[in-house]
């Protein structure tokens, strides 16, 4: 018997998301937050820390967290404020950036994560608090075009963040990457953000230490936050080794938690390892106060419920739905739900108007998807429609073509845009009637005796060898029903 080695230490995860809200214009001023333009060009006197601006607070960015904090069960309080948090870089003109400290506007929620294939138990990961605030700045330093220079960027000066704050509830990599996923999935379903990594809209902070078990007790490593994580995957990678490395700086020097300061370091994606940064700044350094130039804002129980009344179904109550309403396994119900609201919508249109859950599933998870990701296109562009396919599938489910032939009509429907009756009738797939049938089993029958003989003799399989001939003499014919008919002769002879 093999035994499981048990993990010399737990794993101990917190993570802090920002999100960029999908909003046209800045948190506190009517600058564009469009992506791309040229440097400096969105900015208005209060993004860049003119005397005498002042800011006025975007209502859409405010309904934008309240939606998302409503649907991640978060307590809205009554009453919320701004505050100046206080610090100097470059990229923050104003040497302040305007958050929220002590009252933000929504605390604690939670996220349910699970895993469709068992990796880990599902779990719900608590959410200290989801505050809005605006962001900084961007710095370019081009050491690697050669320069010395560094640039600033003040376009994405006061864009629309959302902090999300969990508790330190994950205990692996793996966890942190589904609560992750799960998150930007919700927040696609909400359209609060386009969460596009790439462009900055979701950014992700990791808190991570261990606790090992000793022989005197448990002892915690010193907690490391982990920044410039650019993708998932990098967040998963970068966490795995972050806990290997505490471990073996925990075995060389015994350090624990309250030895040394909280340590920033940052994941460095080509050498795949964490390079120390600097040491934190407690939030006592930081000096916040509440900001005179702003008011604060009131939410009343009566906005939370119509804010509630109008989410619409989320990710993890459609996944469920989706089991029971069409019998498809939570897997396929997750691969579904994961795609976002288009893919889902086809599917069910596919599903009711087909008849078969499990079939649409399928045809969905092969054919649809694939045929997108081959030819870039969006699910709302496809060329054929959830009802066009799904007289399709009718025909497959009333056994007049077979799986194979389908693929052929499926691939002319995508070229031509026919219908699936049209596209038949384009390639002259027709279901053979019987008596073709019948004629042609027994023609074949008669020129090869010997498989007669070998069926007799019990061997049903040699009827293989006479699928390839009737295809070849009618395309049309479907392989079951070859063998059927055949066994049927050769049973009456
Ligand atoms: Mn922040």
């Amino acid at each position: 018997m093999s035994r499981v080695e048990k993990a010399p230490y737990q794993i101990i995860i917190g993570l802090e998301t920002h999100v960029q809200l999908k909003t046209q214009t800045k948190l506190f001023s009517r600058s564009s937050t469009a992506f791309g333009a040229p440097p400096n060009t969105q900015t208005s006197p209060v993004d860049i820390g003119l005397p005498g601006s002042l800011p006025v607070m975007n209502r859409r960015a405010y309904e934008l967290a309240l939606r998302t904090a409503v649907a991640l069960n978060c307590t809205i309080p009554r009453y919320t404020k701004w505050d100046r948090k206080q610090y100097f870089y470059p990229d923050l003109p104003k040497g302040y950036q305007i958050s929220q400290y002590d009252l933000p506007m929504s605390c604690e929620g939670w996220l349910e994560i699970s895993d469709s294939k068992d990796a880990f138990a599902p779990k719900r990961v608590r959410i200290i608090r989801a505050h809005l605030e605006e962001d900084a700045g961007k710095s370019m330093h081009d050491e690697a075009a050669g320069k010395a220079d560094s640039r600033i960027d003040l376009n994405r000066a006061g864009t629309p963040l959302l902090e999300i704050v969990t508790y330190p509830d994950l205990s692996s990599p793996q966890e942190a990457k589904a609560y992750l996923e799960e998150l930007k999935l919700l927040l696609l379903y909400l359209e609060v953000s386009d969460c596009n990594m790439e462009e900055g809209s979701l950014r992700v902070d990791a808190n991570i230490n261990l606790h090992i078990d000793t022989p005197d007790g448990e002892v915690a490593t010193p907690i490391v936050e982990v920044k410039n994580m650019n993708s998932f995957r990098s967040v998963e990678r970068a966490l795995s080794y972050e806990a290997q490395r505490q471990y073996e700086v925990w075995q060389e020097t015994g350090q624990t938690k309250g030895q040394v300061p909280k340590q920033t370091r940052g994941w460095d994606d080509q050498a795949q390892v964490t390079r120390g940064q600097r040491h934190k700044e407690e939030s006592s350094d930081y000096r916040y106060f509440p900001d005179p130039d702003l008011c604060p804002v009131t939410t009343t129980p009566e906005q939370i419920e119509e804010v509630q009344r109008q989410l619409g179904e989320l990710p993890a109550a459609t996944r469920a739905r989706l089991v029971s309403q069409f019998g498809i396994t939570p897997y396929d119900a997750d691969v579904i739900v994961n795609q976002g609201r288009g893919v889902l919508t086809y599917f069910e249109e596919l599903a009711q108007a087909s008849g078969d859950g499990k079939q649409a599933s399928n045809w969905v998870q092969q054919d649809v998807l694939r045929t997108l990701k081959e030819t870039a296109c969006a699910i709302d562009a496809f060329p054929v429609s959830a009802l066009r396919l799904a007289e399709l599938l009718q025909a497959v489910r009333n056994n007049e073509v077979d799986n194979a032939r389908a693929r052929t009509i499926f691939a002319e429907m995508l070229g031509s845009r026919l219908s699936a009756r049209e596209a038949m009738k384009k390639l002259g797939i027709e279901k053979v009637d019987a008596s073709d049938l019948e004629n042609l089993c027994r023609e074949l029958l008669a020129k090869n005796p010997h498989v007669v003989t070998d069926v007799k003799n019990g061997k049903e399989k040699a009827i293989g060898s006479l699928i390839g001939q009737a295809r070849q003499k009618n395309p049309n014919v479907n392989p079951n029903d070859v063998r059927r008919m055949c066994l049927e002769l050769i049973a009456k002879e």
